[in-house]
């Protein structure tokens, strides 16, 4: 038996890992987490019986706490629910599935505690990836990626020499305006962007992957993962989503994963590594699928790409602007407060106005978030 906890349980990563342990007898849910889902957090407690569950408000706590007065669980909020959840006693794996910089606290949290990690809020690692790594191994705890490109990396390097890669070669669908121009991106909208022709995944990841900002992400958490230079790291454009990453060796060996585009395989990978599980679903179909195409990324119209290379070779504190800039603007573009390209402006002011802190802590790290922020509200 295996006991995880999960942090943002009701989003798209939470509930695909639920449907995971549902399939699935020995895995046990010590403890769940939920943003404003109540509703849906108090089916998981019925279904799946944590010991304890965190939501982020006071009052969705106390309202949580008289739905579920007839059971044994315990109810917290805010980032000490987020924190007591991510260090809970019984369980041995935390799956971060919240969104946002909000992850990065308590993941350092169940670190220091010795839990496993299945990390798929990739903030953590493109914010404080200098901290994260090298905690996880002072305190001897698995770092398991479950973003798709990073755990097919993961999966191809099984049983070969980390210092025999020659460069990780990052795959992109491309998003849904892969092929279009600048003065194309001005005029989209919220339902425009929402609408990935791949992969269906929370509402920020999807709008991150629009505007290929999401890429720009993963080239930083894959730095940290797998500890290459940031000139090893190669996005390569492939639009039908099949292949997953590719890993190229010294001798010039290619190893990649493909699959059909299914966040389950990740997360059941991240569970169970190093074991293989049985997992429904639909399989690859070579003869149907006739060709696998490859693209190299438009980094000039779809900028965001270009200025996350530029912030991940500024290194330092510049992560943390360019995400939690992003962050913010996104949510404006979900509110229909900016257009689309606005996500891009937004993000190089904010870097243009930042002074790099070489290394910054924790506590350096969230006071340029709200920094950012700050900026943000006062301009935009
Ligand atoms: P969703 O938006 O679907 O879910 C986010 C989860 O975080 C929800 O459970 C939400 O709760 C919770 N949450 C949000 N704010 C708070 C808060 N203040 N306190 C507590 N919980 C909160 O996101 P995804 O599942 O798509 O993505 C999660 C992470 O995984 C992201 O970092 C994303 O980049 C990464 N990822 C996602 C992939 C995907 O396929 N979806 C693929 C690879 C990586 P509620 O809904 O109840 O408000």
């Amino acid at each position: 038996m295996k006991t995880i906890s999960i942090l943002g349980s009701t989003g798209s990563i939470g509930t695909q890992t639920l449907e995971i342990v549902r399939r699935n007898k020995d895995l046990k849910v010590a403890a769940v987490s939920a943003g404003r889902n109540i509703r849906l957090l108090e089916q998981q407690i019925r279904e799946f019986g944590p010991r304890l569950a965190a939501v982020w408000s006071e009052e969705d706590a106390r309202e949580l706490r008289t739905a579920v007065s007839d059971l044994d669980v315990e109810i917290l909020c805010g980032m000490e629910g987020l924190e007591a959840a991510a260090a809970c006693p019984e369980s041995e794996l935390l799956v971060t599935a919240i969104v946002g910089m909000i992850g990065l606290v308590p993941t350092v949290t169940a670190i220091r505690a010795g839990k496993d990690i299945a990390l798929a809020n990739k903030e953590t690692l493109v914010t404080a990836g200098h901290i994260i790594m090298p905690l996880a191994k002072e305190c001897g705890v698995k770092i398991l990626p479950v973003d798709s490109e990073h755990s097919a990396i993961f999966q191809s390097l099984n049983g070969e020499n980390r210092s025999q890669i020659a460069k990780l070669l990052l795959t992109a669908s491309g998003g849904p305006f892969r092929g279009k121009k600048r003065e194309d991106l001005e005029k989209m909208h919220v339902e425009d962007a929402l609408r990935h022709p791949n992969w269906n995944m929370g509402q920020k990841i999807t709008i991150d992957s629009a505007t290929l900002v999401n890429k720009g992400l993963e080239i930083m958490e894959a730095r940290w993962l797998f500890d290459v230079e940031l000139d090893q790291i190669q996005v390569v454009v492939q639009p039908q989503s099949v292949i997953h990453s590719m890993v190229e060796f010294t001798d010039g060996a290619v190893i990649a994963q493909l699959g059909t585009p299914d966040m389950k395989l990740p997360i059941q990978y991240a569970l169970y590594y190093p074991e293989r599980r049985y997992l429904a679903g639909d399989r690859l179909d070579f003869a149907k699928l006739g060709s696998i195409t490859f693209e190299e990324p438009d980094m000039e119209t779809f900028s965001g790409l270009s200025y996350a290379f530029e912030a991940a070779r500024a290194g330092g504190s510049m992560p943390t602007v360019f995400n939690a800039a992003n962050e913010r603007a996104v949510s404006k573009f979900l509110h229909r407060e900016i257009g689309f390209t606005d996500i891009y402006r937004i993000i190089r002011e904010c870097m243009d106005a930042h002074r790099v802190i070489a290394a910054p802590d924790i506590r350096q790290i969230l006071e340029v978030e709200q920094s950012v922020y700050d900026m943000i509200e006062s301009r935009w």
